[in-house]
């Protein structure tokens, strides 16, 4: 039902106890190598409760090395990377706790195949979170519904469509109640028609005031649901603007050529 809430509405006394004065997600000097590659170069990067930041880039710049990095999906070399002002963990039990709290939507699908979609919904937050499998049902019916993919909940992943996976991946994403959602091209593998129902459940989000990382290629989407626009090239963050300015005036050259080549 399109007018109903993604997100759960959270009661005064459950919001977070935690000192909200800084940035939710921080990213400061950090630096990356693959090998002899230099792929992330003095990224500087804060993050807000509730802002919608897009990257753009293009291809190579290490848009999604750097998403990565920040579930630890890749370590770095040095600078340092905080969530609500605490440094990552790199190791151990604690990792597993900093992944439940950032959500992570790929351009693959990447559901488990050999489950079900309600198994693929479950399985963390009964392992991770520790949640009573009834009530990680619920939920599980619950986000599903509020993505629109209800009626799959007992078949298999390859029996929806790239677009219906896609929104179990958000909703999988979701379960397990993040802080931050990244987004790495979520709809690039879609067939076009299938773009929107994706890109229309992000933007909801965003509304209701989940805190967004997006790397895509969706100019328009970046312009209705973004807060601020960051663009990378050659491992660097040469912007940082709002949307409007960033589209009607980029600051560099770079923008400006990547711009005239994809809008
Ligand atoms: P983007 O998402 O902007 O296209 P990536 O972060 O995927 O960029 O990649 C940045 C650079 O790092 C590219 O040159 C890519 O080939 C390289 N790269 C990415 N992942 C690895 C890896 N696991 N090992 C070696 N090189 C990698
Ligand atoms: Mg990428």
């Amino acid at each position: 039902h399109p007018s109903e809430r993604i997100l759960p509405e959270k009661p005064a006394s459950d919001r977070p106890v935690k000192d909200k004065s800084g940035p939710l997600v921080e990213l400061a000097h950090v630096e990356k190598h693959f090998g002899s590659l230099h792929v992330l170069k003095d990224i500087n990067l804060q993050v807000d409760t509730g802002e919608v930041l897009v990257v753009v880039g293009p291809s190579g710049s290490g848009k999604s090395t750097m998403c990565r990095t920040i579930n630890r999906l890749e370590s770095i070399d040095s600078g340092v990377i905080r969530i609500e002002g605490e440094p990552l963990p790199q190791e151990g039990r604690d990792l597993a706790r900093l992944r439940a709290e950032v959500g992570m939507v790929f351009q693959s699908f990447n559901l488990f195949a050999n489950k079900t979609i309600l198994e693929n919904m479950t399985l963390a937050p009964i392992k991770v979170r520790h949640m009573p499998k009834k009530d990680a049902e619920d939920l599980a019916m619950d986000l599903l519904a509020r993505v629109g993919v209800e009626s799959q909940a007992s078949k298999m992943p390859s029996q929806l469509s790239g677009g219906q996976q896609q929104r179990v991946a958000i909703a999988r994403a979701l379960a397990m109640q993040p802080k931050v959602m990244l987004f790495d091209e979520p709809t690039s593998a879609l067939d076009p028609e299938m773009v929107n129902e994706v890109l229309d459940v992000m933007i909801q989000l965003a509304q209701e005031g989940m805190t967004m990382i997006c790397v895509t290629h969706e100019m328009g989407f970046a312009r209705q649901a973004a807060d601020h626009i960051v663009f990378m090239a050659d491992g660097r963050i040469l912007e940082k603007d709002d949307p409007d300015d960033f589209f009607d005036h980029p600051q560099t050259q770079r923008a400006a050529d990547f711009l005239s080549k994809i809008l």
